[in-house]
């Protein structure tokens, strides 16, 4: 509280541009008015796609559209800055069926993606795996099996969106992680002793099976965002999202690692971007087995292309079928 109202005290009234201040930034000291504040997030979401040279001209974009805040204003930002460059979008959803929750979320993604003229295609858990994440969570819960609701519910995930953007014929999967999602992720992986997935968040890192058999790239435009940026860009355009938290959401060791970064940044502004880019460093220096990364393995189980001789996805099927 007292943090807040110091932080208060340092923002200017006026943005540089002399119109009203309605963010503070700061981590930078930046006082910005509404529009000032649009234009970096505009900016910033440009910038991270040319240091990293997420697209290209031609591409196919499907963006993975949850229906929250993140990737409602992904959705938002990426349809106002391909305008002219050649790029189609498409926005791929994933109904999970969790009771209560998802519905409201596909409903405010399939207006969004309406008011945008952007194609959309839902695919759910029931139809590609014959049950919903509630179910597989029941089982999971019967069998007193200890793995977490988002490693269930993850890997489904991932293979759905595949799924879609084969079907659409998309070339690019846009993800709506942000610098906050991404920092989690690296500790994470780090706690665990996970090299190879530290090596998956080096944004110019274009190995990987999967990439090389459908030449699939998947990218994740912003980032170098700051989660509650995002937050306040869609309340400032007026998007509509899915506030709720997933109610499976606090499982896991994510949540612990979130309100530990969120109280380093309150008092030390600015520490997650530093550390962002110490866990980008960290990534690209990662050297993979080469024969590892080159080889294309299929899963055992069900053929689809896997870093290991079963894929993540027929592993959680075990555990939740
Ligand atoms: Fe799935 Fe976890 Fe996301 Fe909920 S929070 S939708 S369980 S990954
Ligand atoms: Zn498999």
């Amino acid at each position: 509280m007292e943090n807040a109202r110091i932080e208060r005290a340092k923002a200017s009234p006026t943005c540089r541009c002399g119109g009203k201040t309605v963010y503070f930034r700061a981590y930078n000291g930046e006082s910005l008015c509404s529009k000032c504040f649009n234009d970096s997030i505009f900016e910033k979401t440009k910038k991270a796609i040319s240091k990293y040279d997420m697209l290209h001209y031609g591409d196919r974009v499907g963006v993975a559209v949850s229906g929250g805040k993140d990737s409602t204003s992904l959705l938002y930002v990426l349809s106002e800055i391909t305008k002219g460059h050649g790029t189609k979008l498409y926005a791929l959803t994933v109904d999970e069926g969790i009771d209560g929750y998802r519905e409201e979320a596909v409903k405010n993604a399939e207006r969004l993606a309406k008011k945008l003229s952007i194609p959309m295609l839902v695919s759910s858990y029931k139809e590609l795996f014959g049950f919903t994440l509630d179910e597989a969570l029941q089982e999971r819960s019967e069998k007193a099996i200890k793995t977490s609701s988002c490693a269930v519910c993850g890997p489904l995930r991932r293979r759905s969106i595949d799924r879609t953007a084969e079907k659409l014929g998309v070339n690019v999967v846009a993800t709506a992680h942000n610098l906050d999602d991404v920092l989690q992720t690296f500790y994470i992986n780090l706690y665990s002793g996970d090299l190879e997935r530290i090596k998956w968040l080096d944004p110019s890192f274009k190995s990987g099976a999967a990439n090389e058999e459908f030449k699939l790239r998947r990218i994740k435009p912003m980032i170098e965002i700051y989660e509650q940026e995002l937050a306040f860009f869609a309340y400032l355009n007026n998007l509509t999202f899915q506030s709720e938290s997933c109610p499976y959401m606090n499982e896991g060791i994510r949540t612990e690692i979130r309100l530990h970064l969120n109280e380093l940044e309150r008092k030390h502004p600015g520490i997650k971007y530093s550390t962002l880019k110490t866990a980008l460093g960290i990534a690209s220096s990662v050297v993979l087995d080469p024969d590892r990364s080159k080889k294309i393995m299929r899963c055992e189980s069900c053929g689809a292309v896997s870093t290991g001789p079963i894929c993540s996805v027929c592993q959680t099927l075990k555990v939740v079928s």
